[in-house]
């Protein structure tokens, strides 16, 4: 099957390349590099199933560009790291909204199915735990997050109406936090700040007291679920991530232990509108697509730790 990722350079777009093609499937992957890192697809390089498009999806493809026989697309366009979809606030806007419908109609045109990656940020800080699909959030319109939250809902709106008005076939995935190589050591996340951090023997910056939640998945985990995503009929959005909680204090331990490392804690301002806890209910997951999460948080950062460890010397 011929396939198109959009967002193919970035840390899950890539990964979710490397599946697709390993499945046998020829990919067509697009992606502008606001955030994406052509390091995550060089090893690609030879491979004569893979072609990059370099564009910005928020214009719709060039008239004499020839994508071929498209079966299947995978959005995974977005700025997707708090401290980068702050900087590209707008981008990250545009990309949610005009960047998706136009996916959707190339979608529509051919008659391809659609794979949407939505987020747990959907939920905002959720008031409902653990957050089942049928929980409708809990977002502030207004703030600093609301460029991502409100571009990821807008994204989910357009997504249900081509599918309800179009009948394209869609499927959303409402993606919680999710780490392993590639991710962008220095895009502010928790798990690249703590890695890096501990490797460097810097302080481990803890933003607020710690004792805020997140439910952490390793990405070979969160594809798998993807793929099994793609290949059903649901359309409705299905929470994909890992359901065991831990404090980011339990986080920043378990790095300090798997890096052996010395590094102290030091205690930072907590970002506003920083959600308080958050943990899939994954229930619809193993129902409907027999899929669960194997890899537990240690076992995931240890299998992360020679990425980031060759990360050092940049
Ligand atoms: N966080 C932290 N120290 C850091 C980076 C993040 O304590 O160096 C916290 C952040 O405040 C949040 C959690 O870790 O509560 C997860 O943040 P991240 O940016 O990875 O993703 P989010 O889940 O907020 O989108």
């Amino acid at each position: 099957m011929h396939v198109l990722v959009t967002g193919a350079a970035g840390f899950l777009g890539s990964h979710l390349t490397d599946r697709l093609l390993a499945e046998g499937h020829t990919v067509l992957g697009v992606d502008n590099f606001c955030t994406g890192s052509r390091e995550n697809l060089a090893h690609l390089a030879a491979e004569s199933r893979f072609r990059l498009f370099e564009w910005d999806i928020c214009r719709p493809f060039p008239a004499d560009f020839d994508p071929g026989p498209i079966k299947y697309v995978f959005n995974f366009a977005s700025p997707a790291s708090p401290a980068e979809y702050m900087r590209l606030a707008i981008e990250t806007l545009t990309v949610g909204s005009i960047g998706t419908q136009n996916m959707l109609e190339f979608a529509s045109l051919r008659q391809a199915g659609f794979l949407h990656a939505s987020t747990s940020e959907c939920y905002g800080d959720p008031l409902e735990h653990p957050q089942s699909e049928e929980y409708w959030g809990h977002v502030n319109p207004v703030g600093p997050r609301s460029v991502y939250d409100e571009g990821k809902r807008y994204a989910e709106a357009l997504v249900m109406a081509y599918h309800r008005t179009r009948g394209v076939n869609t499927r959303l995935v409402r993606i919680f936090n999710t780490y392993g190589p590639r991710l962008a050591p220095s895009d502010g996340r928790v798990v690249s700040n703590f890695m890096m951090q501990a490797l460097r023997g810097e302080p481990l910056t803890i933003y607020g007291d710690g004792n805020q939640t997140r439910s952490f998945c390793f990405v070979d985990d969160l594809i798998e679920g993807i793929v099994r995503l793609s290949r059903s009929g649901i359309h409705l959005p299905v929470n994909i991530g890992n359901p065991n909680e831990f404090t980011i204090l339990d986080c920043a331990e378990t790095v300090l232990e798997i890096t052996g490392s010395k590094s102290q804690l030091c205690f930072e301002a907590l970002p506003e509108d920083d959600p308080v806890r958050r943990q899939p209910d994954i229930t619809r997951a193993r129902k409907l697509l027999g899929w669960e999460p194997k890899i537990e948080l240690k076992e995931g950062l240890t299998r992360s730790l020679d990425y980031f460890r060759s990360k050092l010397a940049l």
